[in-house]
């Protein structure tokens, strides 16, 4: 079955590997006679709201509604009651599958009519005819983080959804033999779209845990996971934990994404379990842009090539082009089959997102080499930080601060000022108390003038005991500014 009709092609072909949440497992068969009992119901509907939970009722409910060929707007589930307003007022489902999120029972949002709740069955063992649903259909409408702005939703046809994890399963040489395990979410690309609808696509099996511990870790290895995924927190503990770190050198390939995986945290690994970290890039918008390869190559600090079918370029704030020379840093801008429909409700955003010639504005900035192999400097807005009359990315200096043994995490803002437009300043979550607050910055900021340009050095440390982060473990660096 090609094309991205049969998008979950080894649950329908029944030939999918048992599917794991915290425990809690359906073999393939089951899973299919639950999805299908869910696809039965949805006759008539066009858009339904999943509350998000990592459990195997979401896993049964977004596989239903995409056998079924209904939208899926998966709702983080500890949703706050104004972003669950925001997100049932945009999206208009036809009604809640499965449980809603507690903010709903207590009669929230308010205003709005109630939607009516479809059960999800994960005993019912039922069949289903797959109807043929267009390609260009919207599979889900996903929120972004809101790391910049209120989270826009992103429609994302079935032809995106399948095409990307065709090309990651092509890059990651990723079959229905592996059995991947990881932690992350079940409401945004990585771990709803990569996490589940990649091993239902492949037959690949799943080992899901709610807290992705390196102990956790460590136990999916034990348990015969091949494949692990993380956010780059998720890698830093992981790093910290040599033990558990150990029962990983067995595994095919351990991935990061979501936001940029330090130096110092992928040498770590790379000593501990002999396995260079390959790390992909995509955004809500773009699902997967580009990731390295699983062939040993990967390279730190490198997020790696275009997926098949989806290509990237750089320009400056002019549009001019950008050279692809492993220097020059560029707006990224992205096209192919992997990219979003639009924004829903947003043509003002909508009408930005591409410039006049059809490329998608990724809002990143990044190097490209030669080879095509990408490196991501950040979110232009927070991550590329202009001092001085000079263009400095914020990730290059976190990452010689990380090498250093008393720093456990950092983040480095731009922060206004007169004199220099922008004055670095580097947010220090240090691992042990410090004794001496001056001595050790001025040592810090010795360390990024050794090993970078003097005009890298902050010009201010502050210690913190921690850093704000979402969900996915990203720095909310607007908070930081
Ligand atoms: P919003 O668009 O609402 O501000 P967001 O951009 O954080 O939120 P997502 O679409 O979930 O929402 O995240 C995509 C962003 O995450 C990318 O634009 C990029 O900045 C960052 N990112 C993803 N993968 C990587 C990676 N491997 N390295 C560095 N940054 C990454
Ligand atoms: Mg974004």
């Amino acid at each position: 079955m090609a094309g991205s009709t049969a998008l979950l092609s080894a649950l329908i072909q029944g030939t999918q590997r048992p599917v794991s949440i915290d425990g809690t497992t359906l073999t393939g068969s089951e899973l299919l006679g639950a999805a299908s009992a869910v696809a039965s119901g949805l006759h008539g509907r066009t858009r339904v709201a999943v509350n998000a939970t990592p459990s195997i009722e979401t896993v049964v409910a977004v596989a239903g509604a995409v056998l079924a060929g209904v939208t899926v707007v998966p709702v983080p589930p500890d949703s706050g009651a104004a972003e669950l307003q925001h997100v049932l007022r945009d999206s208009r489902p036809d009604a809640w599958l499965g449980a809603a999120p507690p903010a709903v029972a207590a009669g929230l949002p308010p205003g709005s009519t109630p939607l009516e709740h479809l059960g999800v069955d994960v005993t019912a063992r039922a069949s289903y005819r797959p109807v043929a649903v267009a390609d260009d259909a919207i599979a889900f409408v996903l929120y972004t983080s809101g790391t910049t702005g209120p989270p826009k939703g992103v429609l994302m046809p079935r032809s995106a959804v399948a095409a990307g994890l065709d090309g990651l399963a092509q890059a990651w040489d990723w079959t229905g033999d592996d059995v991947l395990a990881h932690g992350l979410p079940l409401f945004h690309v990585h771990g709803l779209i990569l996490g589940v609808l990649g091993p239902l696509r492949l037959g690949c099996g799943l080992l899901h845990t709610t807290r992705p511990t390196p102990e956790r870790y460590a136990a999916a290895a034990r348990a015969g996971a091949t494949m692990f995924f993380g956010v780059p927190t998720v890698w830093s503990r992981v790093a910290d934990s040599p033990a558990d770190a150990a029962a990983l050198r067995g595994a095919r390939l351990l991935v990061s994404g979501s936001a940029a995986l330090p130096v110092p945290v992928f040498e770590r690994i790379e000593r501990l379990t002999g396995l260079r970290v390959v790390e992909r890039y995509g955004m809500s918008e773009t699902l997967i842009t580009v990731a390295t390869r699983a062939d040993g190559s990967a390279t730190a600090g490198c997020v790696g090539v275009p997926i098949a079918g989806v290509a990237t370029r750089l320009r400056d704030e002019h549009g001019a082009e950008v050279a692809h020379d492993g220097e020059s840093v560029g707006q990224l801008q992205v096209r192919g089959a992997t990219t979003f429909a639009g924004y829903l409700n947003r043509p003002d955003a909508t009408a930005q997102a591409w410039t006049a010639d059809g490329w998608f504005r990724t809002g990143d900035v990044a190097t490209i080499d030669a080879a095509g192999r990408h490196r991501i400097v950040g979110r232009e807005s927070v991550d590329l930080i202009k001092t001085g009359g000079y263009r400095v990315g914020a990730g290059e200096i976190e990452s010689v601060l990380l090498g250093h043994a008393a720093v456990a995490e950092c983040a480095v803002v731009g922060v206004t000022d007169a004199d220099l437009g922008q004055r670095i300043v580097a947010y220090v979550v240090p691992r042990e108390p410090v004794v001496d607050e001056a001595g050790l910055a001025e040592e810090l900021v010795s360390l990024v003038g050794a090993e970078l340009s003097a005009h890298k050095r902050p010009r201010e440390v502050r210690f913190v005991a921690d850093l704000p982060r979402n969900e996915m473990g990203k720095v909310q660096k607007k908070r930081l500014v």
